[in-house]
């Protein structure tokens, strides 16, 4: 944990930061349907077409969602990342206004040379966002930091959905 940010941060949020570092894992019940839909993915991915991308990924993300009983959460698959000189954007969540939809978008080119980003990395990004959804509507924090624990979170659900080479 960067401790200057950490103290730099209000009563409230550190008593947030440190739950949000309680929570290493977040079991998938259902993981074994979700592997042939990021199989999908790794197929569809580099042919470059956003709504075939954006179709699969909402089918994981309504399967992960559903698998852990929470509420769903909305995809928007754009192209070219926005960027600056330092760097890229992958993704970003925003939250559900009153009696909507919680929203993450992912952006599936790279801003330099405007190619499609690795499968892997990819995922890493929808996955990530959707570790920003799991914080607020299966952990119950008021806020989403990223926290050591919020990446372990990220990593378990990788390896639970990831396909072994050859499995
Ligand atoms: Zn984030």
């Amino acid at each position: 944990m960067a401790f200057t940010y950490y103290k730099r941060l209000t009563r409230r949020q550190q008593g947030i930061y440190r739950k949000s570092n309680e929570v290493p894992v977040v079991q998938l019940p259902n993981w074994r349907a979700l592997r042939p839909i990021t199989r999908r993915l790794e197929e569809v991915l580099p042919g470059g077409d956003r709504h075939a991308v954006r179709e699969v990924c909402a089918e994981l993300l309504n399967a992960m969602a559903d698998g852990l009983k929470i509420r769903r959460v909305r995809i928007v698959v754009l192209t070219r990342r926005p960027s600056d000189e330092s760097e890229e954007l992958h993704g970003c969540y925003t939250l559900a206004p009153d009696g909507g939809h919680a929203v993450i978008k992912v952006w599936m080119r790279t801003a330099k040379r405007n190619q499609v980003v690795a499968f892997k990395s990819f995922l890493r990004t929808v996955l990530h966002e959707f570790c920003h959804h799991l914080d607020y509507v299966l952990l119950g924090l008021a806020d989403s930091f990223h926290t050591e624990g919020f990446y372990q979170r990220e990593s378990s659900l990788f390896r639970q959905v990831i396909n072994k080479i050859g499995g």
